[in-house]
C-alpha cells in the first residue's frame, strides 16, 4: 500500500485549508513520484499495461483465460454469496477452461449488490482494509461496493493516466475540471478552486450559464489548461457561447470526457470552440468495464487487462454481431474483496466489427449510452443541469429506497422519495442541504414523500419525469 491511502481520510480537512498552505503543501506532495504514493501495485499496472498492450490476440485470450480463472476461483473461496451461487449451478472454478464457461454463471446487477452486499463481501479482510463507495445515483438506485485500500483506486489511477496519455497527458499537466464538483466549500460564493496535489482548477459547473460564461473563460485563459475533463451537458453551451462570440482559448491539447454519450453535432461544436479534439470513454465505479477511444479512432478500446466484458441482449443471450446494441456485462479483475461477476451495467453499446489501425488488439465498442445520462434537469436560467451532474457520491441516499425527479415548470423540481423505514428528519435535512448547494437559485428544490414510482412500459425505473414543454429544451 503507498501513503495515498493513509492520506486519503484527511482529504476533507486538507480541502478545507486556507490556499497560502495547500498550494506549498499540494506542489511537494505532487514531486512524490507515484509509485511511491500509490505503492508497488501502481508500477506493476503500469508494467501490464505497456507490455501487454500490442500483444496477438493468442496473447490476450491467454491471459483473459487464465485472469478469469483467478478472479473465479477467488469469488468462490471468499465471498459466501459466490460460492451459493456458483454451487447452485454446478460451476465449478477450479475446472474453468475459457469463456464458454463463464455462460454458466448467472448474472448480477445492481439490485443483487443492494440485497446481497454484506454477503459478497469477501471475509478475508478485515473493515479497517475496505474502502466503502457509494456509486452515481444516475442509474435511480445508488448502489455501494467495497475497494480494498491499496487496490482498486490505485488501479483506476494507472488505466486512467494510460487513457489520458493517448490524448498526450503527461503527469502534472494543468487539468480544468467542469464535472458537477461542488466548488466551494467555504461559503465564499466562489465558482472555481484550485487543487495544488492534481493541478487541476475545479469551476463550478452549477453556475455554467450565460451570464458567467466570460468570467469563466477569463478564469480559464489565466490557468491555460493543458486538459478539460468534463462531459459534454456540462461543456455544451459555453462551448455555443465560445463559437457565437468568437473567443479564442488557447493551448488545449485535448477536451477529455466521459460519462455521457454526445447527442450528434455536439462533439464538433466542443472541438471547434476549443481549437482540440475531444477523447472520450467509458467506465463505472463498479470497475468491470473500462474502454476508450484512441489517437486513431473513437471507437472505444476495451481494456483487457482491466476486467472481462461482454454485451448480452434482452433474454441474456450474447450479442456477438457487429452492430447490434447489447447491455454491456463485466467482470472485474480486480475487486478482490467485493467480487464484481457478470454484473449486468445497465448501460448499452454495440461490437465493432474491425480491428483499430493503431495496432491494439483490443475488442472495440461503440455508440455506449448510458439508461439515464442524458436527461437533465432545466434551470430558472435555461441552462441544463444533466442527472450525471447531479450524481451523488455520498451518504444522503442511504435511507432512500428509491427516488425519481419530477420537472413541470422551468427552474422548479421535486424530488420524489420513497423512505426505507430508517429514514429520519435528518436524512431530509442532509438530502435538502445536498440540492440547495447544487441548485443555488437556478432551481426551486422540494421533496414529496410517496410509496411507489410507477416504472415505464418496459419496466424500467426512469429516474427524470420531465413535463417541460419542448421549447424550454432549447
Ligand atoms: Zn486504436
Amino acid at each position: 500500500m503507498g501513503i495515498e491511502d493513509h492520506l486519503y481520510k484527511s482529504l476533507g480537512y486538507y480541502q478545507k485549508l486556507p490556499s497560502f498552505i495547500t498550494k506549498p503543501l499540494g506542489f511537494l506532495y505532487r514531486s512524490i513520484p507515484l509509485s511511491v504514493r500509490y505503492g508497488k501495485l501502481y508500477s506493476e499496472y503500469e508494467d501490464l499495461i505497456s507490455t501487454s498492450e500490442f500483444w496477438s490476440d493468442e496473447q490476450i485470450d491467454s491471459f483473459t483465460n487464465n485472469t478469469l480463472k483467478k478472479t473465479l476461483v477467488n469469488a468462490y473461496e471468499n465471498s459466501d454469496y459466490f460460492h451459493d451461487l456458483f454451487s447452485s449451478v454446478n460451476f465449478s472454478p477450479y475446472s474453468f477452461t475459457g469463456i464458454k464457461d463463464l455462460e454458466k454463471i448467472p448474472f448480477s446487477d445492481k439490485s443483487t449488490i443492494r440485497s446481497f452486499k454484506e454477503q459478497i463481501l469477501s471475509q478475508k479482510f478485515s473493515r479497517d482494509r475496505l474502502i466503502y463507495v457509494t456509486t452515481g445515483g444516475t442509474s435511480g438506485i445508488p448502489v455501494e461496493v467495497y475497494y480494498l485500500k491499496g487496490r482498486e483506486r490505485t488501479r483506476e489511477l494507472v488505466f486512467m493516466t494510460d487513457q489520458w496519455k493517448r490524448a498526450g497527458y503527461i503527469y502534472g499537466d494543468r487539468i480544468a475540471r467542469i464535472r458537477g464538483t461542488v466548488v466551494d466549500q467555504s461559503g465564499n460564493n466562489s465558482f472555481f478552486r484550485y487543487e495544488p496535489v492534481k493541478n487541476r482548477l475545479y469551476l463550478s459547473t452549477y453556475d455554467l450559464y450565460e451570464e458567467n460564461f466570460p468570467l469563466f473563460i477569463e478564469k480559464l485563459k489565466q490557468f491555460k489548461p493543458h486538459f478539460l475533463h468534463t462531459y459534454p451537458s456540462a461543456i455544451i453551451l459555453m462551448a455555443k457561447y465560445i463559437i457565437k462570440n468568437d473567443v479564442h482559448i488557447e493551448g488545449i491539447k485535448a477536451v477529455l470526457c466521459s460519462s455521457e454519450q454526445f447527442y450528434p453535432g455536439q462533439r464538433e461544436l466542443i472541438e471547434k470552440a476549443f481549437n482540440c479534439r475531444v477523447y472520450s470513454w467509458y467506465g463505472h465505479t463498479e470497475y468491470s468495464t473500462l474502454a476508450g477511444e484512441c489517437e486513431c479512432s473513437s471507437n472505444y478500446h476495451i481494456y483487457f487487462q482491466y476486467g472481462f466484458t461482454e454485451l448480452i441482449d434482452e433474454m441474456g443471450n450474447p450479442v456477438s454481431k457487429p452492430g447490434i446494441r447489447g447491455e454491456i456485462v463485466g467482470t472485474s479483475y480486480e475487486m478482490t474483496a467485493f467480487p464484481i461477476i457478470r454484473y449486468r451495467t445497465g448501460d448499452y453499446a454495440e461490437w465493432v466489427e474491425n480491428k483499430c489501425s493503431c495496432g491494439r488488439n483490443y475488442k472495440l465498442i461503440n455508440n455506449v449510452v448510458g439508461r439515464w445520462q442524458q436527461e437533465k434537469i432545466i434551470t430558472l436560467k435555461n441552462s441544463e443541469i444533466s442527472l450525471t451532474a447531479l450524481n451523488m457520491h455520498s451518504d444522503i441516499f442511504d435511507n432512500v429506497i428509491q427516488y425519481q425527479f419530477y420537472q413541470k415548470e422551468r427552474g422548479k423540481v421535486t424530488l420524489r422519495i420513497i423512505k426505507s423505514v430508517n429514514y429520519q428528519k435528518d436524512d431530509e435535512k442532509k438530502i435538502t442541504r445536498s440540492f440547495k448547494e447544487k441548485f443555488k437559485d437556478l432551481v426551486e428544490f422540494n421533496i414529496e414523500y410517496i410509496d411507489n414510482i410507477p416504472r415505464t412500459q418496459r419496466g424500467k425505473h426512469k429516474f427524470l419525469i420531465s413535463e417541460l414543454p419542448e421549447s424550454c429544451n432549447n
